[in-house]
């Protein structure tokens, strides 16, 4: 398996850093409701097309020493940097449930069917009753599923947080797209430990500790973006974790209250990474 982990978890962290490029291109052009596809990635110095060789995430930036091939104009080191991050958070994950298992990120939420079968198939295999180790393709599907929709969450917020900290408005479409997140993960609650009550109990506790938390961080101006993020980060979270990610929050919030309301979608985001980065020790 060990191999087939390692594979994984490249592969992850290729298509984390790719869709970084990607977020940078929709954090500039969604608020200022331009086309995220058409025209390609250019300069906005010359307006000359980036190669496709220069659209590398991270290196091609390392390789040119920040500067456009074409004018020498300085391209700013936010896209790496942002290229970079989303890297990490792919690579987090992905080492997390490749290499700890699949309980070491909280609340598998949506893949509790799949993730119970590859555990009863693993069960089985240790006792004696399966002759091959349980199929891999179930137990990469299941982990890949997990670091996709975890990224694609922390994607999200990371998203917000940027053309927040832009001073952009934030688009209708985000929060549509968060509403639906929202709906779906509320949906999928029972899933999360069966039909134990304690469990909706938590759950409910979480959801509803994150949507105040939501309110507060995000204010009056964003509240229905805070709400909905926060209800979504807290509903996903086991109450040890949610208790690690609202400390984080509050942490970067009060490192955040200097420079005002811009800093509050990004705080969220580091909230959330590091609960999800400390779960199984909290
Ligand atoms: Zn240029």
């Amino acid at each position: 398996m060990t191999i087939y982990s390692i594979i994984c978890v490249v592969f992850a962290v290729m298509i984390g850093s790719c869709v970084g490029s990607f977020l940078n291109v929709v954090v500039w052009r969604l608020p200022n409701r331009l086309s995220l596809t058409h025209p390609g990635s250019f300069c906005p110095k010359c307006g000359h097309p980036i190669r496709f060789r220069d659209n590398v995430p991270v290196l091609a930036w390392l390789l040119l020493r920040g500067k456009c091939r074409d004018c020498h104009a300085p391209i700013s080191p936010r896209y790496p940097l942002i290229e970079f991050v989303c890297g990490f958070v792919t690579l987090i994950l992905a080492v997390k449930v490749f290499f700890f298992g699949w309980m070491s990120i909280p609340g598998p939420l949506f893949l509790g069917p799949v993730i119970e079968r590859a555990q009863s198939q693993e069960a089985a295999y240790a006792a004696g009753e399966l002759l091959f180790s349980p199929p891999l393709e179930t137990a990469c599907f299941a982990a890949l599923l997990c670091v996709a929709l975890w990224s694609l969450l922390l994607f999200l917020i990371l998203t917000v947080g940027l053309i927040e900290y832009d001073r952009n408005p934030t688009p209708g479409k985000l929060q549509i797209t968060a509403a639906l997140f929202l709906l779906a993960s509320l949906c999928a609650l029972p899933l999360r430990g069966g039909a134990d009550l304690s469990v909706l109990k938590a759950a409910g506790l979480t959801t509803a500790a994150g949507a105040l938390f939501g309110l507060l961080l995000f204010g009056r101006a964003r509240w229905r973006i805070g709400l909905l993020l926060g209800a979504l980060t807290g509903s996903v979270l086991t109450p040890s974790a949610a208790l690690a990610a609202a400390a984080a929050a509050l942490l970067a919030l009060g490192l955040s209250a200097a420079a005002g309301r811009r800093l509050s979608g990004l705080a969220l985001f580091i909230g959330l990474l590091a609960a999800l980065i400390l779960s199984p020790l909290v």
